[in-house]
């Protein structure tokens, strides 16, 4: 586990920061899918972490946190429209096939947290991280922005990596992932307004960049 920002830890889930989890002071954001969840466990140990926090209902971000709340007995919780899923242990996709259906939902589920709760927008996480709405890539998708030192956590809003090579630039979320591309374009722009000095997606490296950033969001055609 990397410091990247005062009390901020970055914890690469596999080679090239394939899969990423972090660390806001005591609060862990996001734990990998279910196969990630004993390695989570493993960095975090001799730390202090009090509450677990999820950007958004997708099995490569919350199948691992099963296994973290049930060992450290902390509280978790995600965006208020992603809170049914992560009940349920589903995944948020874009509508498909129904002859489909069966195959996809058991490759995107993952263990259920009957006992999630609803972060509200505006909310602190951390030291002080706010709790933005940046739908699209799901419904509830947040983000977790500090203004002091402009570190952003996105989440899936951007992949800061090319999914298939794991070359590292920025691209939208994979549109077979995400229900509503046109929202989470807006939500790109959003965070693309905030000038993040720091940006720290769930696949891919950290990105100083907000240059790069607003370019890639100016470049984006609906
Ligand atoms: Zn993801």
């Amino acid at each position: 586990m990397r410091e990247v920002a005062d009390a901020v830890f970055h914890l690469s889930l596999g080679p090239r920061s394939a899969v990423n989890a972090y660390l806001l002071g005591d609060v862990l954001v996001d734990a990998g899918a279910a196969l990630h969840g004993k390695r989570v466990l493993k960095a975090l140990a001799g730390r202090a972490v009090s509450r677990h926090v999820i950007t958004h209902a997708h099995v490569d971000h919350a199948g691992g946190s099963r296994r973290i709340v049930d060992a450290l007995r902390i509280p978790v919780s995600g965006g208020a429209a992603d809170v049914e899923a992560l009940h349920a242990g589903r995944s948020i996709g874009p509508p498909r096939p129904r002859m489909l259906d069966a195959v996809a939902d058991r490759i995107a589920s993952y263990p259920a947290l009957p006992e999630a709760t609803a972060l509200e927008p505006g909310e602190v996480v951390g030291p002080g991280f706010v709790v933005l709405d940046t739908p699209g890539h799901s419904a509830g998708h947040v983000s977790f922005w500090r203004a002091d030192d402009g570190v952003l956590v996105c989440g899936d809003v951007v992949n800061a990596m090319h999914l298939l090579t794991t070359r590292a630039g920025l691209h939208e979320p994979p549109a077979a992932f995400t229900p509503d591309p046109a929202r989470n374009r807006r939500s790109i722009r959003a965070i693309a307004d905030l000038e993040p000095k720091l940006l720290l997606a769930g696949h891919g490296p950290a990105l100083r960049d907000p240059v790069a950033l607003r370019r890639f969001a100016d470049g984006l055609v609906d």
